[in-house]
């Protein structure tokens, strides 16, 4: 058995909640050994700590000096009392504060001198952001060996994480991080270490760090229980599971107690929570079992590692799940576009011509529908991205196949996830009746041929009220067991 415990920035903000997550850890690590063959933790930055490091690159890019340094000097600040608080014995306290203020120093004299010259490229800003992780695991790793479980941190580069050089939103190669992380882990788990990893951050080629994008540890968890052969990732989080809906929206909303690794990817698309959209990909093809879940709120001194977990409202991720409808879902902040032109009809590569100019300028479509006719084409892109859009497709294509624009500038995307829907007849119609029914005018429909995802488009003021009676009419509060 092996298994990989995520977590996130606000499940160890503070001295409490940084002790749960390591007993927790050291409860599973304890479970495994000797004969198994370990736990691995994988941990975010502190809560809050990489929006403040974005806040440190954007005063050195200022040239603000002295801003920069506060910045830090807070940042650095928050690592040491956490110490302190968290450990109580004094030569490990000493050390753990010696390992922080080395780093700390470091990312000063980074900053400061980033701040001088006022430049911060891709590249600084990653190796910049990069710091919330590298004090994260310092301070985990010292917890859990207070704890008992004797523990090693290592950045994501150290642990064998290897990238593309695209800062920002580096790719990992996958081939050479395999070999690397079984290397870098192997001898770790044998003799019984638990390696605490950074999420989120990686290295190029050229050992130049890299980040993988803004919620990337979700990421970091998964790539590392692909690579080490994990039985399961658990993804300890304080939003806890995937819900069937937002609760702001749907009083009824509950846990959905199982989806599959491909729902999950569309209910995260979806902003069922914040996870990174690539979290879910090193799971294809493999058998890890995840669970996503919040700490439990009282565990036991010697619970077991499981029993930590409040699995009330955890969602347990696989490679299958029922069949059935999982979650009704919106987002929102989108426009939609319909171009119409009597020359669209029966002429080849017209699709193909606005989508080039578009992809061209960068803009992502959300949605695509065009009806058997031919005589319009009509998608969703996000709102932010809507003048843009129309312009470019005034200059490529007005007067020649286009002979006419509308826009929507207000729409919301809403939709009904899961498998559930796949070869079942009649779901559709029930689900377009039950929006009708609320007066709910819908402006366009899509269906991808995998039938996970049932989307629509309505207009923004209308979305919450589709999003309820699609939950109301395939009873989605029920964990998803009912259809
Ligand atoms: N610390 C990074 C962020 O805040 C990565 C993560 O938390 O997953 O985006
Ligand atoms: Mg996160």
């Amino acid at each position: 058995m092996r298994l990989v415990i995520k977590h996130d920035g606000a499940s160890i903000d503070g001295a409490p909640r940084l002790a749960r997550a390591a007993g927790t850890v050291a409860a599973a690590a304890r479970a495994r050994r000797p004969a198994s063959r370990g736990t691995v933790a994988v941990c975010s930055a502190i809560g809050g700590t990489t929006d403040s490091l974005v806040d440190v690159a954007r005063r050195a890019a200022r040239r603000d000096t002295e801003g920069t340094r506060s910045a830090v000097t807070a940042i650095a600040e928050a690592h040491r009392a956490m110490a302190r608080r968290v450990l109580s014995e004094e030569a490990a306290r000493a050390r753990l504060l010696s390992e922080l203020d080395s780093e700390a120093g470091e990312l000063a004299a980074l900053a400061d001198g980033l701040a001088r010259i006022g430049e911060v490229t891709r590249r600084s800003a990653d190796h910049i952001l990069s710091f919330g992780e590298r004090l994260a695991i310092r301070v985990f790793a010292h917890a859990l060996a207070a704890e008992g479980a004797p523990a090693v941190a290592l950045t994501g580069g150290e642990a064998g994480i290897l990238t593309d050089s695209d800062f920002g939103e580096a790719r990992p190669l996958m081939d050479t991080t395999r070999h690397r992380v079984a290397r870098a882990l192997g001898p770790h788990l044998e003799s019984g270490t638990v390696p605490v990893i950074g999420g989120f951050a990686g290295a190029d080629q050229h050992g130049r760090t890299t980040t993988m994008g803004r919620g990337g540890s979700d990421y970091t968890a998964t790539l590392i229980a692909a690579c080490v052969g994990a039985d399961e990732v658990w993804m300890v989080g304080e939003s806890g599971g995937l819900s069937s809906a937002d609760p702001r929206i749907v009083r009824e909303a509950a846990p959905v107690a199982s989806v599959s690794y491909v729902e999950a990817m569309e209910m995260s698309t979806f902003g069922a929570r914040q996870m990174h959209p690539k979290t879910f990909e090193p799971l294809l093809g493999t058998r890890i079992r995840m669970t996503m879940a919040r700490p439990a709120a009282d565990p036991a001194p010697r619970a077991p590692a499981a029993r930590r977990l409040d699995m009330e409202s955890a969602t347990r991720v696989g490679p299958t799940s029922p069949r059935t409808i999982k979650c009704a879902s919106t987002l929102r902040h989108n426009a939609l576009i319909d171009v119409r032109g009597g020359t669209m009809v029966g002429e080849p590569g017209t699709a193909a011509g606005i989508f080039g100019a578009l992809a061209r300028e960068g803009i992502n479509i959300m949605m695509i529908s065009q009806n058997p006719s031919e005589s319009s084409i009509t998608m969703v892109v996000r709102r932010d991205a809507l003048d843009r859009a129309v312009h470019t497709l005034e200059l490529d294509h007005l007067g020649g196949t286009i002979k006419g624009i509308d826009v929507v500038p207000s729409v919301a995307i809403v939709a009904l996830i899961g498998s559930g829907m796949r070869g079942t007849v009649g779901v559709a119609a029930r689900a377009l009746g039950a929006v009708s029914q609320r007066r709910v005018n819908i402006l366009m429909i899509t269906q991808g041929s995998s039938e996970l995802n049932l989307a629509f488009a309505v207009k923004e003021s209308d979305s919450a009220a589709a999003v309820r009676a699609l939950h109301s009419e395939f009873s989605l509060g029920q964990g998803g067991r009912r259809r």
